[in-house]
């Protein structure tokens, strides 16, 4: 458990959650997770069947719907405890709790009738698929389009990395509705897996191997109208928000796993070669540079859990977990190295467990938006322009049907 965790952030709920993921992970992830990472990149499906029977991809979704309705705190101990055995694993779990967001923010209620016991019981992943191949992180730029046909819309167009993209059963998938540059061209659907015109394009990535980051290509793919989710004009906001109150502690949460792997392997490292009469710890450069490892990690869990705690309460946060998000991977990036330094030659020995953290938390950066996004937004924060907080909006969303 992260050392911070003690009141005012766990309830006896968290540590009871605590107790199981510790356990789930020991007995049900670690025995696959180096299976899965010898595979190489690959799409794995395994993984997904076994997170499915813990029920957290439910973890934030509404009991009323059939979820956990845990909340963001218990949502970051579980993805962390999970990372930290499995990288993968916990980028799997995050990609579609995140995907979940746009149905249970702006979704009618009947989408989430219809969708939202689906996905906590297990049976449906979703993914959100925003990320444009010649745009990127500039969402208003993006290229794919769709076009009102009577009762459907006609999508068109590429969405690259992807995340759960190869196992998902509906995507849902933001387009561009009006006119470039508007804040209000862009719109949501959900579009099933099948969906004729869909194809999963593979794009293997070097790190977190088994996590499908791959392309949706979208060829006229015929979406009906009550698969709009939210408003027409609704899809930057739906992009924003999951990303903001979803995706940044989700990939902080995965980070901070990854993080404290590294640090434990790096002192069981240390601790046990020999050196001189002793071992590589008893070195004093090599206890600071422990110690900058540890002291990173725990200024990226108090960032993490506060971000989360304060969404909890209902409290407005968006530079807070802009904040999460942007420590976890500096702190992160920052130890891995620490830990290159430490081991020497050894940390590139390819299939060791240090040179696979190393590529692990160097895929963390980009997904809910790489460092300098979240310090344009932190500077905003500051210097204007000031926008209305995404974590506030939620907090006001309706919380019954
Ligand atoms: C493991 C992984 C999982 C992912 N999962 C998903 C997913 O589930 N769904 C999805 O839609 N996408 C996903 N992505 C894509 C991710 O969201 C994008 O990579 C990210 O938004 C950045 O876009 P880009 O890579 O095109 O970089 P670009 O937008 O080309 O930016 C490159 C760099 O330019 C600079 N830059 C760009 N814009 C600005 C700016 N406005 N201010 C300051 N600097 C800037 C930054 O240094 C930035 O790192 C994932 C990516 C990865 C690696």
């Amino acid at each position: 458990m992260p050392a911070l965790l003690s009141s005012p952030f766990l309830t006896e709920d968290h540590l009871r959650v605590q107790q199981q993921v510790t356990t789930f992970t020991d007995t049900r992830i670690a025995p696959l997770a180096a299976e899965i990472e010898a595979r190489g990149p690959h799409t794995d499906h395994e993984m997904r069947r076994v997170l499915t029977e813990t029920g957290w991809l439910g973890v934030l979704i509404d009991t009323e719907w059939g979820g956990l309705g845990l909340g963001h705190v218990a949502k970051t101990l579980i993805l962390q405890a999970i990372s930290r055995v499995s990288p993968a694993a916990g980028a799997i779990l995050q990609a579609s709790i995140l995907g979940a967001a746009p149905i249970a923010e702006y979704g009618s209620v009947e989408m989430r009738r219809t969708w939202l016991p689906e996905i906590a019981a297990g049976r449906c992943w979703p993914t959100i698929a925003v990320t444009d191949p010649e745009q990127g992180s500039h969402v208003l730029g993006m290229k794919a389009t769709a076009r009102r046909r009577g009762k459907h819309y006609v999508l068109t167009g590429e969405k690259i990395l992807i995340g759960n993209a190869g196992i998902a059963d509906v995507h849902c998938v933001i387009a561009r509705t009006g006119r470039p540059g508007k804040r209000r061209s862009l719109t949501a659907f959900l579009v099933e897996k099948d969906t004729p015109g869909l194809d999963i394009i593979p794009a293997p990535v070097n790190g977190l191997h088994g996590f499908s980051v791959d392309t949706l290509r979208l060829v006229k793919v015929r979406v009906p109208k009550s698969h709009v989710i939210g408003r027409v004009g609704d899809g930057l906001a739906v992009a924003q928000k999951a990303s903001v109150v979803y995706g940044r502690l989700n990939l902080a949460a995965v980070a901070l796993g990854v993080h404290q792997r590294m640090l434990e392997e790096t002192a069981r490292r240390v601790s046990t070669r020999k050196r001189y009469n002793g071992h590589l710890s008893d070195l004093d450069t090599v206890g600071h540079r422990i110690a900058e490892m540890k002291t990173g990690l725990m200024s990226a869990e108090l960032a993490a859990y506060f971000a989360a705690y304060l969404l909890d309460q209902g409290t407005a946060c968006d530079p807070w977990l802009h904040y999460a998000k942007l420590t976890a991977h500096r702190a992160g990036a920052a130890s891995s190295e620490q830990a290159k330094q430490l081991h020497g030659g050894h940390a590139a020995h390819t299939g060791s467990l240090i040179e696979q953290l190393r590529r692990d938390i160097d895929l963390i950066h980009a997904p809910a938006g790489p460092d300098d996004l979240q310090l344009k937004r932190l500077a905003e924060s500051v210097l204007g322009p000031h926008r209305s907080q995404w974590s506030a909006q939620h907090a006001a969303r309706p919380q019954t049907t």
